[in-house]
């Protein structure tokens, strides 16, 4: 039988969340940045000492289509894909990991993936109360 998908294949500008939040030590989502070989430079927009973000390189192998691997079972370890390359003027929601067109931003910021689109910005005003 032939897949008419395309194999998953990393490439820049993705954005992938941890498979599970906590297990040994925690992780955070990222931007893909660059594929060398096997080996994939990311940027966390909330990473680094200070949480504004550093870049970092990650195994090319800990980058999955999805959360479950082909038997099922949920995947213990690495990231899956979470969104794709943005369409023209798009910028990142760090909230969500996810690329909006900038009038759907309700906060903007110069850091990049320190923005906040306006259904993150709506949740964090409930969680907050105001
Ligand atoms: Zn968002």
């Amino acid at each position: 039988m032939i897949a008419d998908t395309p194999p998953f294949k990393v490439r820049p500008q993705q954005t992938y969340v941890p498979c599970r939040q906590w297990n040994w030590q925690p992780s955070r989502p990222f931007v893909v940045e660059l594929v060398e070989g096997g080996r994939v430079k990311v940027w966390e927009p909330f990473g680094g000492p200070s949480g504004l973000g550093c870049h970092r390189w990650v195994a090319l192998a800990s980058l999955h289509e999805s959360g479950t691997t082909r038997t099922g079972k949920e995947r213990q370890t690495g990231w899956r894909l979470h969104a794709g390359p943005p369409s023209q003027g798009q910028e990142l929601c760090g909230s969500c990991m996810t690329w909006v067109d900038r009038d759907q931003l309700a906060v903007s910021a110069w850091g990049y993936g320190h923005s906040t689109c306006a259904p993150c910005k709506t949740k964090i005003d409930q969680v907050v109360g105001i």
